[in-house]
């Protein structure tokens, strides 16, 4: 590709880069799916020009943890997670997931791609771990439909659960594969959608859903599988699930993971927040991140990730939106003042707090380093075309406009952006998504959620009369 943009006369350019570069009156000249550079008067003859005055230019973000299928379980007062124990929720939300099929994955990834691109995420990881008679084994096989038609940079982490209930797991049988299924489907997704060059567009990560819900063969295969193949690893972990581990393996999940051989800087890890001190430094020695998720802390009452201790040890931290079942929206913008209020509400107690910029990298520049996708995240010659704008000529942030590093987490700024940018096309400009028919895709996707969720299950049903 040899097509040039040039992003001109920005208010601001927020460059996350290694100097952490902010430039004021700057440019940003795009060639094909590269930055070539950021800087002031730049030159580019023949480029397409976005007029940038007004604006703020910023990395897009990089989600690190989601469960796309979960979107049409959203906003249901009988699944409220404050009001029922773990158990009670648990109970009621798989009631609806086994009910799920491949057309709701389709449509449900729509959705969550859609509020992602709209809120500046430019590249998502989606933890799908949803597989019954219902979904078959084309659920990530819909999902890439869908990334492909957005243009969204996207990494399918392909989930199991492999434990039965009879033997202590929490899963429903129907959600039950053996590890067979999942390596066989592994290998095929690997063969078609994996490209493992830098600026990819889809990858394949291997991501069991968590060991509680898992054999240890399956996470061992996993291992083999995504070593053997150079793949990147996922899983949830230290997310209250412990003392479960302790009573059935006598020890904790990460130690658990040390003595299977699930440790390495090619996996991370969803949550962390059970995390215990002493157990910081096999993380940060052996590189392993953590993807932040503030709303399910925030519904479940949960402990507050220990940021500023997990950044003293060097452990990697991305941010993530988390699925609809703990977050009814995939608005990364909402999660990053989220994940700042959040970090904030300790900072006396734990005398210190990290800065609302430090919380940008950590969802920009730190999620991609996480995923093992350097090339993301920021702003600087060599790097992915990947980026959002945000119109400040605004009367509601008149006073605010001279901290453009701090100020989307520090003000709140989550309505949506003003230009979504990925691999050096535009994806969302004027309030519509490129080349998607959104109105017929939110029809079809709520008939769809009609017949196969709303008609069949309870939870929808006190809602029957309101459609
Ligand atoms: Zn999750």
């Amino acid at each position: 590709m040899s097509e040039k943009t040039l992003i001109r006369n920005a208010r601001a350019i927020v460059t996350c880069d290694e100097q952490d570069r902010i430039l004021y009156g700057a440019d940003l000249l795009i060639n094909g799916n590269q930055i070539e550079a950021v800087g002031r008067n730049l030159c580019a003859d023949g480029a397409h020009v976005i007029d940038a005055a007004g604006k703020y230019v910023y990395p897009g973000f990089v989600n690190t943890h989601h469960h796309f299928f979960q979107a049409f379980v959203r906003n249901l007062m009988t699944i409220d997670r404050p009001g029922l124990t773990l158990m009670q929720w648990l109970d009621e939300i798989y009631k609806v997931f086994i009910c799920i099929d491949d057309n709701v994955i389709f449509y449900s990834s729509a959705a969550c791609m859609a509020d992602l691109i709209k809120h500046g995420c430019t590249c998502s990881v989606d933890h799908q771990y949803c597989y019954t008679t219902h979904t078959g084994k084309r659920a990530i096989d819909r999902q890439m439909e869908v990334a492909q038609m957005m243009g969204f940079r996207f990494l399918a982490a392909r989930g199991t659960n492999t434990l039965p209930r009879w033997q202590g797991s929490t899963i429903p049988d129907e959600m039950c594969e053996t590890t067979a299924e999942y390596l066989q489907d592994c290998e095929r997704l690997l063969a078609l959608y994996h490209d493992p060059a830098p600026f990819s567009m889809q990858q394949i990560v291997l991501a069991p859903c968590q060991p509680i819900n898992c054999t240890e063969d399956t996470f061992l295969e996993t291992i083999r599988l995504a070593r053997s193949s150079n793949l990147r690893m996922h899983t949830h972990l230290c997310e209250g699930e412990n003392s479960s581990m302790v009573r059935r393996f006598g020890v904790r999940s990460l130690e658990w993971c040390r003595r299977i051989g699930f440790l390495g800087s090619d996996i991370w890890l969803a949550h962390g927040r059970e995390t215990l001190p002493q157990e910081y430094d096999l993380l940060a020695r052996n590189g392993m991140g953590i993807s932040h998720c503030p709303a399910p802390t925030m519904l479940g009452g949960s402990e507050i990730l220990d940021i500023p201790g997990m950044q003293k040890a060097g452990i990697p931290l991305g941010l993530g939106v988390d699925g609809c079942a703990t977050n009814d929206g995939s608005n990364m913008l909402d999660t990053l003042r989220l994940a700042y209020l959040m970090q904030t509400f300790l900072s006396k107690q734990r005398g210190s707090c990290p800065t609302p910029y430090e919380m940008l990298k950590m969802a920009t520049a730190g999620g991609a380093d996480m995923i093992g996708r350097p090339e993301l995240g920021r702003l600087a010659a060599g790097k992915a075309a990947d980026l959002f704008l945000v119109d400040v000529q605004r009367l509601e942030y008149a006073g605010a406009l001279h901290d453009p590093a701090s100020i989307l987490p520090k003000l709140g700024i989550t309505g949506n952006v003003w230009l979504t940018m990925i691999n050096g096309r535009v994806v969302y400009q004027n309030d519509r998504l490129a080349g998607v028919d959104e109105e017929k895709l939110l029809q079809e996707g709520e008939q769809v959620c009609t017949r196969v969720l709303r008609n069949r299950c309870s939870a929808f049903a006190p809602y029957c009369s309101n459609q």
